[in-house]
């Protein structure tokens, strides 16, 4: 057995010395947040990455969520998913909205083209579809719907940064796209998030929305405070160069996985997209019809210290601060009951990937 401690993620740094570098100027300015030159150029450096034609920082991904669905007037019911982290449900219920759950595809864990129409009523306004482990939805057939009954379409794309479609961003799908830069994901600045959104009138109402909502001397709205610090930006310019880098080496990780437990019995792999660049965000397994269930995989997993994570167990909608109870998206709740994310960083070794496979497969 061996004594060392291998947690599901471990967040990239960029080198030392580089961080230091790119904080220097900060002596000097004295201009430690509130929009400042780091601000904006990380603002400028994420558009160019993403090829998206507007970007606002936030201090974190949730508040950047909560404050594109404020940006955008909504009203009403909010069709979205339950297998999701708390953020995506917290911020629908947070901005005033019902937030009405529907089943996701059993392929791509990811909203249910085919369930969203049924459940649309008169008060609904949006679609939150989330793209979990950074895997792209039917983003065609959602737009159609969308188009057809006049819905916003906001992307929780936390899971996925840097993801491409046919060479397309994921950034660029429906009407917002919201990402986190969270310390745990592929790309982080320590906290922080961003929107980005195709109608560039929608700036100032975010601007306006992630400072009190202050716009000259008057308040405009009773907004929270989501402005991103000087140093969290000046982590973000650093780690955007050694992103493409870290993705290629999560994708060694991911292909060790899949050459080792490819066509094992009772295990489920994400299915890899046709025309779709991943950023190899999670490894999810799902244990179905095996030998093992997931909580037995996990805890043989914890005995040899390697801590796999449920994502995501519970389904929101079978949390009690909504009062929803679960049962109406079934699909959802079996994919919850079964999936654990393995592992996954740039540096996870190879024999270490190798060591977490035989474990599971014992
Ligand atoms: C991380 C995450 C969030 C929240 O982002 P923060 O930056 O931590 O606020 C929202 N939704 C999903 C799916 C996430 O994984």
């Amino acid at each position: 057995m061996s004594a060392k401690r291998i947690n599901i993620t471990k967040s990239a740094l960029p080198p030392f010395e580089e961080y230091c570098e790119e904080i220097r100027s900060l002596w000097d300015s004295r201009w430690l947040t509130n929009m400042g030159q780091k601000h904006q150029q990380l603002e400028a450096a994420l558009r160019e990455y993403l090829g998206a034609p507007n970007v606002t920082l936030f201090t974190n991904g949730h508040l950047a969520l909560e404050g594109a669905l404020a940006a955008f007037g909504l009203a009403g019911e909010v069709i979205t998913t339950p297998f999701t982290f708390a953020s995506t449900t917290n911020a629908i219920v947070r901005s005033g909205l019902k937030p009405v759950f529907c089943d996701i595809d059993p392929v791509t864990y990811t909203l249910d083209p085919a369930k969203i129409e049924a459940l649309i009523t008169p008060e609904t306004s949006a679609i939150v579809p989330v793209l979990v482990y950074g895997t792209l939805c039917d983003t065609e057939a959602i737009d159609t719907i969308a188009k057809k009954h006049g819905l916003k379409v906001i992307y929780d794309a936390a899971h996925a940064f840097g993801v491409k479609k046919n060479g397309v961003s994921a950034a660029n799908f429906g009407d917002a796209a919201m990402f986190s830069f969270h310390a745990t994901k592929v790309f982080h600045t320590v906290e922080g998030g961003c929107v980005v959104y195709q109608d560039s009138a929608l700036r100032e109402k975010l601007d306006v929305g992630k400072n009190f909502g202050v716009c000259g001397e008057d308040i405009l709205e009773a907004a929270p405070n989501g402005k991103m610090s000087e140093f969290h930006a000046a982590m973000g310019i650093c780690n955007l160069r050694h992103l493409d880098a870290w993705i290629a080496a999560r994708k060694q990780v991911v292909e060790r996985y899949r050459a080792n437990l490819s066509g094992v019995a009772g295990l489920k792999l994400l299915k890899e997209q046709a025309g779709v660049a991943s950023n190899y965000a999670y490894f999810p397994v799902v244990f179905d019809g095996g030998k093992y269930t997931r909580d037995e995989a996990a805890a043989q997993l914890a005995e040899h210290g390697i801590f796999a994570r449920k994502y995501f167990y519970p389904l929101t909608n079978n949390c009690t601060a909504y009062g929803f109870h679960g049962d109406e998206t079934p699909v959802a709740k079996h994919v919850s009951d079964h999936v654990l994310c393995l592992p996954l960083y740039p540096e996870l070794a190879a024999e270490d990937v190798d060591r977490i496979c035989e474990i599971i497969c014992e």
